[in-house]
């Protein structure tokens, strides 16, 4: 069935995602902070709103894909905001990767203005944002779940409702802290590879095939070879997962030093000019403790 959907944040992932709302059948309303981003969806049969407040107007379920958590505070609760757009009973999805913390007083606040809200962060990269295979974790209530499977079905496969608000956000954040303690442990091997003077794109096939064969090897081992660092996920957003992770590790007591030991090499790359690049670029990072040339 047709529904009335609406989408802020049109960017690396959020463009994609809302194509393939549209290419399902449904009507889109779309806000972009830049209007050409708009473009392509509009093209498509989408209608630009805006502000994120017009989009609400006339959607009854809202998509948010934007940065940090500052910027879908921003998003939903500021002036011209989606809770300014909002009805009773309209349903606010937030796919950005944000605080967990952050996510349960936003969605505590919708709720007094009986606007539900459901955190469902996403894995699975552009690659998954364009052919709608992207994972989709997901928190809030389960009837609010059910009712927009149908849309989460046009942009991912596997989808699974964690728990209440804060819940998807909470696997996403366990989501990065797998990837990007595998980035380090492929950065560290190649790189061991190459002072070694043995050559690295064949120990990266030599290990595919065992216990080391992940796809972070396959995808990101080939970046690293290929000496590409076009995002992709950009250093500056894995930098801000971490910095996620590690607050939140703070506040209950816990440590994570691996975890706290890439969250060092983001920084480092950050510094460096490189938040742009592909997080695949924390092998840069290895490389130069060494004073390693590409
Ligand atoms: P991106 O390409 O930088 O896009 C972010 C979009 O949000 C941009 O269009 C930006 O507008 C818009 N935006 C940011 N702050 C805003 C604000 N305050 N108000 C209005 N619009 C705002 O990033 P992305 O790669 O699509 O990532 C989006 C989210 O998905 C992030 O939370 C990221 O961690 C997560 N994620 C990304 C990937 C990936 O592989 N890229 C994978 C999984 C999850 P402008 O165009 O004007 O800058």
């Amino acid at each position: 069935m047709a529904m009335k959907v609406g989408f802020v944040g049109l960017g690396i992932m959020g463009r994609p995602m809302a194509l393939n709302l549209q290419k399902a059948g449904h009507r889109l309303w779309v806000h972009g902070r830049r209007s050409s981003t708009m473009q392509p969806l509009v093209d498509a049969g989408a209608s630009a709103c805006a502000s994120p407040a017009e989009v609400a107007k006339n959607a009854d379920v809202v998509f948010v894909m934007v940065s940090d958590t500052p910027d879908v505070e921003q998003v939903i609760l500021a002036e011209k905001g989606v809770v300014h757009g909002a009805r009773p009973g309209t349903i606010v999805v937030d796919m950005s990767t944000i605080s967990p913390a952050a996510t349960r007083r936003m969605a505590g606040e919708l709720h007094s203005k009986k606007v539900e809200m459901l955190d469902a962060p996403v894995s699975g990269g552009e690659v998954g944002a364009v052919n709608g295979t992207l994972s989709i974790m997901v928190g809030g209530k389960k009837d609010v779940f059910d009712k927009v499977l149908p849309l989460f079905q046009a942009m991912g496969k596997n989808i699974v409702h964690v728990g209440e608000n804060g819940a998807g956000q909470v696997a996403k954040a366990c989501n990065q802290i797998v990837v990007a303690v595998t980035i380090e442990a492929v950065s560290e091997a190649l790189t061991f590879a190459r002072k070694n003077g043995v050559d690295a794109a064949k120990v990266r096939a030599a290990l595919m095939g065992g216990f080391a064969g992940s796809k972070i090897l396959e995808v990101h081992g080939q970046r690293m070879l290929d000496n590409d660092f076009k995002p992709g996920f950009k250093v500056k957003l894995h930098q801000k997962d971490l910095r996620i992770v590690m607050e939140d590790a703070g506040k209950l007591g816990l440590a994570l030093p691996g975890a706290a030991l890439v969250a060092q090499h983001l920084n480092a790359l950050m510094g460096a000019g490189d938040g742009e690049l592909d997080s695949s670029a924390i092998v840069k990072a290895v490389e130069r403790l060494s004073a390693l040339a590409r």
